[in-house]
């Protein structure tokens, strides 16, 4: 079984030294977020996932969720949910959320830590908890304040959880044809008619009640995305007053069999006229969804870090442990029968990429956090716009890269076990299978590279692009007399360059070929997340020479930046020149000709 130890001393290191997040909370007037406070609830926040989640993930992945055809119910793996109920019972489900709907106030950054050990600790567990955050946003910012009052409670307390039901047989990424019907009942009340699928946590045996946050088409709704709605579809019937009723019209149908997050349940979810109220304006559900979207998809990119994490601890631990063969520059460990593998230059290579795309990831993913929070606290409103725009252009690097990089670290993990990593017994198959879902789920990662190239840079003329070289620029110029990360400074402004050479020509030629965009949008994603990662080492590096920790943490931090720039950083020459080469390299193979 694979083990997890919450990586405190890092987090800490990326929130305090990297981001000054402290400052910052202050400068935001969210003075309840001190220090010692977030320390108190991230140390407690370990030792729930350490002692009570992680010991589930096994169970979980090997027995997994049971459907009662019969009844259409849902049973969570043993222990599930018991933890929910201790999860509920810590207050844990309202961390960041409004303090007037009982919340505890606390900024959206600190939430990111607790996700990285929730999903690192157990995935499948924490996709429970993780969709009521959506619903709460939706109404938050979507709801009429009678919903708010109803609704928001029960979520942010944890006695209901919520889904985002989006899919359909027919329709994933494109939503416009989906065919959900809501007929208005006269009263302020719709009756939901359809069949979604893939809803995660769509039925379970945790709490009592559900909050199916539903997409569905309006009798007059113009055709395509431009006609959707969304509806409040609770499990239980809920009444204006609060009062929980009868059960809905909605049934689980079956639970999906599939590769990984076994302890998850992936619904199929029948509604024959069940009861739901509007949220928002009619044919606006897409931009209510919207308001969700961001926060979600950072969120499965953060499950991709915690994954990563996990599988890397677990591998360097083996690494140290398993003995074979000797060191090429002679023996290392005379008194026992070989070196453990970790002296070989090949299984660092491995351990290294694990190490440096956890942790930069880490730094990334926090900033892109605390973004949020400053789009949401910024004393003025350019700030404020800035930041989201910030967001905005960093939520599709966040979501895809590490996701991409939870597949690969895992797989990197895996492979330093050897044999022992495709055998169940280590528990780092099931993290490679687990991981693989993030890349697919909230947008497939040729979805996000689309919103970043299409929309994020074309359609709003790369606010956000503009924001963070800004930053890249601003921070090379301050470091230009620091020795200590010299070597780090050139490459990077180098890149930055590039960067911008990159978009301006993409944006060329997509003026005579609106291919363009999609046939470059993958490795331009892919290029914008190694220029990011490598701004976030050359800082990472820079901040623990400045900072108080060890000299060994200090030249661990170093000696990784090192690596990341010699050995995976140059992985942008590829995706650069994949960017440059036209759409035709793509679109020229007749559709027929593929298998002639
Ligand atoms: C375990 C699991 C849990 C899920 N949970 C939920 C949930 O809670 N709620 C919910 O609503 N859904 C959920 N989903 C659905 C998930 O979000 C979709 O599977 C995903 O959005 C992709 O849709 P699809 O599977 O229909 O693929 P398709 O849309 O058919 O895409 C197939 C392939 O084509 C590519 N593609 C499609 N359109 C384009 C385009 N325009 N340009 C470029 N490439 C394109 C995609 O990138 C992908 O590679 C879940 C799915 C799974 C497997």
């Amino acid at each position: 079984m694979s083990t997890y130890k919450a990586p405190l001393n890092d987090m800490r290191f990326v929130l305090y030294d990297v981001l000054g997040a402290e400052q910052e909370f202050a400068r935001l007037g969210q003075t309840d977020a001190t220090r010692d406070v977030l320390d108190a609830v991230f140390d407690e926040a370990a030792r729930f996932t350490e002692t009570v989640l992680a010991p589930l993930n096994e169970t979980g992945d090997r027995i997994g969720c049971r459907f009662d055809k019969d009844t259409g119910a849902v049973t969570t793996p043993p222990g599930f949910k018991q933890a929910y109920a201790q999860f509920v019972e810590g207050g844990w489900t309202g961390l960041v959320s409004p303090v007037e709907f009982g919340g505890q106030g606390l900024p959206y950054t600190a939430g990111v830590p607790l996700k990285e050990m929730i999903d690192a600790a157990n995935l499948a567990w924490g996709n429970f908890p993780l969709l009521s955050h959506g619903a709460t946003d939706a109404l938050l910012h979507h709801g009429e304040d009678w919903q708010r009052e109803v609704f928001l409670k029960p979520l942010v307390d944890g006695t209901w959880t919520g889904t985002m039901c989006l899919t359909e047989p027919h329709c994933g990424t494109d939503l416009g044809l989906l065919k959900t019907r809501a007929t208005p009942n006269g009263d302020g009340t719709h009756s939901i008619t359809g069949t979604k699928i893939f809803i995660t946590a769509g039925e379970h045996d945790m709490t009592d009640n559900i909050v199916h946050l539903v997409l569905a088409k309006l009798p007059d709704a113009p055709a395509g995305s431009k006609g959707i709605s969304l509806f409040i579809v609770p499990k239980f019937k809920v009444a204006r007053d609060g009062t929980q009723g009868d059960a809905n019209a909605v049934r689980c149908g079956s639970i999906e069999h599939k590769m990984g997050i076994h302890g998850s349940a992936t619904c199929v979810l029948n509604f024959d006229g069940a009861q739901g109220y509007l949220i928002g304006q009619p044919n606006k559900g897409l931009m209510a969804m919207f308001t969700m979207m961001n926060t979600a998809r950072l969120g499965v990119g953060v499950q991709g870090l915690g994954l990563s994490d996990r599988a890397w601890q677990n591998a360097l631990r083996y690494s140290r442990e398993r003995l074979q063969g000797r060191s090429l520059s002679g023996v290392k460990f005379p008194d026992k029968p070989a070196d453990p593998i970790i002296v070989q230059p090949d299984v660092r290579r491995m351990l290294l990429t694990c190490k440096a795309l956890v942790e930069g990831g880490r730094a990334m993913s926090y900033h892109a956090g605390l973004q949020v929070d400053v789009s949401e606290h910024a004393p003025t409103q350019e700030e404020r716009e800035q930041a989201d725009a910030l967001v905005g252009f960093l939520t599709p690097i966040v979501k895809a890269c590490l996701t991409e990089w939870g597949i690969e670290c895992t797989y990197q993990a895996l492979q330093c076990f050897g044999g022992h990593g495709y055998i169940a017994e280590h528990g780092m198959e099931q993290l490679a299978r687990d991981a693989r879902i993030t890349t697919l789920y909230e947008g497939t990662t040729g979805i996000q590279a689309l919103d970043l190239l299409g929309r994020k840079i074309m359609q709003l003329q790369g606010a956000g692009l503009k924001i963070f070289l800004g930053m890249i620029t601003q921070f090379c110029d301050a470091q230009s007399g620091n020795e200590g990360v010299a070597e780090f400074i050139g490459p990077l402004r180098e890149k930055t360059a590039q960067w911008q050479q990159l978009t301006l020509q993409v944006g060329q030629r997509a003026k005579a070929n609106p291919e363009e965009v999609g046939a470059a949008s993958y490795d331009y994603l892919m290029y914008s997340g190694y220029v990011a990662l490598a701004y976030w080492w050359a800082r990472s590096a820079a901040a623990a020479a400045a900072s108080r920790h060890s000299d060994a943490f200090k030249q661990a931090k170093l000696e990784t930046a090192r690596f990341y720039f010699a050995r995976i950083l140059p992985r942008t020459l590829a995706h650069a020149a994949a960017v440059g080469s036209a759409a035709s390299t793509l679109t020229a193979l007749d559709e027929a000709a593929f298998d002639a």
